[in-house]
């Protein structure tokens, strides 16, 4: 891959621009530096300087086809010389069609597909449908979860950081998710965490009335908050208790759908199927803003004689869904789920618990395919946290030092609180990999000064 000659003097333009005018999300204005960015390819992309970086953090997690890939580019422009938009009311073929692809890949009888613009929109509609549904108001929702930024899905968010804008909205409740290492249990083993996790969920339901509880919604695999992947059989208890009490099991799989986990979807690794599912980022990488919700027979069957009181005048957007199906198939054709799954077992999980061998500050690795954290302490014994939750300035600087270590390196981080995200592309190659897990390794040094002793 050759990238354009460095231009340093567009890239100041592009900039002065950007902080002149551009209010950046999740951002305190005066203290972010953006880098401005000239182009990408695949892993890759860069700056106007002519640094190359190795997207470790596919975006926000979001480009599992990798950058510019060239069927979905061609996709696009063939829809824009086609049919730029359309309402939603209208059947326009790139919408059946990327419904399709989606229907056919969504676990049971997830086969009606609600198109929305991105993540958040998506956890809204699903809980609306939940409500509706049956006529019930409580939702239920973990602590370590992230579920977007809109008035429910913020209420439903359980991280701390994300909270102190919000007052929430009525009818949200937090629960106790499983979480080993992190255990609000005490537990020993993953059965125990499991069984005790399981326990605590029926105590709350049974404390806020089963009859009051619209909806249960999970992150099948926790992404923002941890990458937590559930204990064997933990989902399949939810799924029991939603029966038993008539609640409706909302999976948000916004993050670890479309391959993320080395399967279409991370319910397929336990074969659980949810009533209603959240999807977006891997669904087209981004390339065009889209989400959506599959949903199951019996919840669509409520709104077969009565309208769903939801929708944007964007929602399903030719160009988007163009660039949905056009992703699907070169996934499809080009073995990219696989390849996730393959990187993972071989590549990234064998590394990075070496690496954890070698780094002192590293407390635990944990993930599946292209979807890890490691869980960074200041002292493996007592497991406390290499900085504080809700860290920021001073008290964050073990974190950023390892950001700005990682991006000297020409590796892009994802960090949030105290972890270190591996989330490259599904598409990136074993080669690709091992080279961002050397710089990672060159990085931790610089935080393993921070660990105690
Ligand atoms: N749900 C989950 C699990 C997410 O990870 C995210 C975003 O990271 C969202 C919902 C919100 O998605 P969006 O930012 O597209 O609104």
């Amino acid at each position: 891959m050759s990238i354009p000659t460095a231009d340093p003097a567009a890239g100041q333009a592009v900039k002065a621009a950007d902080r002149a005018h551009v209010f950046h999300s999740w951002s305190a204005q005066a203290l972010i530096d953006p880098l401005a960015v000239a182009g990408a390819e695949g892993s890759y992309f860069w700056d106007y300087e002519g640094n190359r970086y190795l997207d470790f953090s596919s975006q926000l997690v979001n480009t599992n086809i990798g950058h510019q890939h060239p069927k979905v580019v061609a996709a696009i422009q063939e829809q824009a010389g086609k049919l730029c938009t359309m309402a939603p009311g209208f059947a326009v073929e790139a919408r059946s069609e990327a419904a399709r692809l989606i229907a056919e890949r969504t676990p049971g009888d997830l086969d009606k597909i609600f198109f929305t613009n991105g993540g958040a929109e998506a956890v809204e509609n699903a809980v609306r449908m939940a409500r509706l549904h049956t006529g019930r108001q409580k939702v239920l929702s973990t602590y370590r979860s992230y579920h977007g930024a809109t008035a429910n899905a913020i209420a439903l968010t359980g991280d701390p950081r994300r909270w102190p804008s919000e007052t929430g909205t009525s009818g949200v409740v937090h629960f106790w998710g499983p979480h080993l290492y992190r255990s609000a249990f005490h537990a020993e083993t993953e059965e125990q965490e499991r069984e005790r996790a399981l326990a605590h969920l029926e105590q709350v339901i049974a404390f806020e009335g089963p009859q009051t509880v619209a909806a249960i919604i999970l992150e099948t695999v926790v992404g923002t908050a941890g990458i937590l992947v559930p204990p064997a059989g933990y989902l399949a208890g939810v799924r029991e208790i939603c029966d038993r009490y008539g609640i409706v099991f909302i999976l948000d799989e916004v993050m670890a759908g479309f391959g993320r986990t080395g399967e279409w979807f991370a319910a397929d690794h336990w074969g659980v199927t949810p009533d209603l599912l959240t999807f977006a980022k891997g669904v087209n990488s981004g390339y065009v803003p889209l989400g959506g919700v599959a949903i199951n027979a019996e919840i669509a069957a409520t709104f077969a004689e009565r309208p769903f009181p939801g929708g944007l005048t964007y929602s399903g957007h030719p160009l988007a869904c163009a660039s949905a199906v056009a992703t699907i198939n070169a996934m499809a054709e080009e073995g990219i789920v696989a390849n996730a799954k393959l990187i993972g077992e071989t590549v990234l999980g064998p590394g990075l618990r070496e690496l954890a061998e070698r780094h002192p500050s590293v407390g635990e690795v944990r993930g599946l395919g292209v979807f890890w954290a490691l869980d960074l302490v200041r002292d493996r014994a007592t497991r406390e946290p290499l900085v504080p939750y809700n860290a920021a300035g001073a008290a964050n600087a073990p974190m950023a030092e390892l950001a700005a270590a990682c991006k000297k390196r020409g590796v892009w981080p994802f960090t949030n609180m105290n972890r270190f995200h591996v989330v490259p592309p599904c598409t990136v190659t074993a080669e690709e990999a091992r080279a961002g897990l050397a710089a990672l390794d060159e990085a931790l040094t610089v935080v393993d000064a921070h660990v105690a002793g």
